[in-house]
């Protein structure tokens, strides 16, 4: 159980797991005694297994992204429908775990998806700092704007399929540890504040 002054950040990756870089971050996390979210796509849990079984094995939480990385806003609701219950089943068939998080790709979702995600048990959780790592592709950048952005409390968009995103935490994650925050699980931040997102 944390406490509400302790300073918690909640990192999180999308559109893994592929086994080099997320094998990375997995490192680099256990090293440093901390935990994250791997929000994950269907299709690459389909091809890494044993990646994506090693996250859960290693403390941290795992949610679903979609099974393909449609824009939600723009897919037939039945369509959006076999996405969740897709990449639902197979995490929860390969882990025998409960799945209880969503982030819908880009962020994008409608009052009916909205109500899909209640209906299926997952709660979306979106972020409240958005690192660019796809865009801006330079680790140094990257995490010298997170340091400087972050505050206590931040949930943090970031990809693990990019060497830059993987070469940033490197940088950032022992910073972060030696800065006194903590670095938790969606669970874990939960646990002490309101899903925002709802
Ligand atoms: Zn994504």
């Amino acid at each position: 159980m944390f406490q509400r002054q302790e300073r918690m950040i909640a990192l999180t990756f999308d559109d893994g797991p592929l086994p080099g870089p997320t094998n990375e971050i997995l490192d680099i996390l256990s090293e440093n005694q901390s935990r994250a979210t791997f929000f994950v796509l269907g299709n690459n849990v389909t091809k890494h297994r044993d990646v994506t079984r090693r996250i859960v094995r290693e403390g941290h939480d795992i949610g679903v992204h979609s099974f393909s990385h449609p824009n939600f806003q723009e897919t037939e609701i039945y369509e959006v429908y076999r996405e969740l219950i897709d990449s639902t089943l197979l995490l929860e068939d390969l882990l025998g775990i409960l799945v209880k998080y969503v982030r819908p790709p880009y962020g994008f979702s409608t009052a009916e998806t909205q109500f899909l995600f209640d209906q299926i048990g997952l709660q979306s959780i979106l972020w409240t700092y958005d690192t660019l790592d796809w865009e801006i592709l330079n680790a140094e950048q990257i995490a010298s704007n997170l340091l400087e952005n972050i505050q206590a409390g931040d949930i943090v968009l970031l990809h693990d399929i990019h060497p830059t995103t993987i070469q940033a935490m490197r940088i950032a994650i022992p910073k972060l540890v030696d800065q006194g925050y903590k670095l938790v699980t969606i669970s874990e931040w939960l646990e002490v504040q309101e899903n925002p997102f709802k």
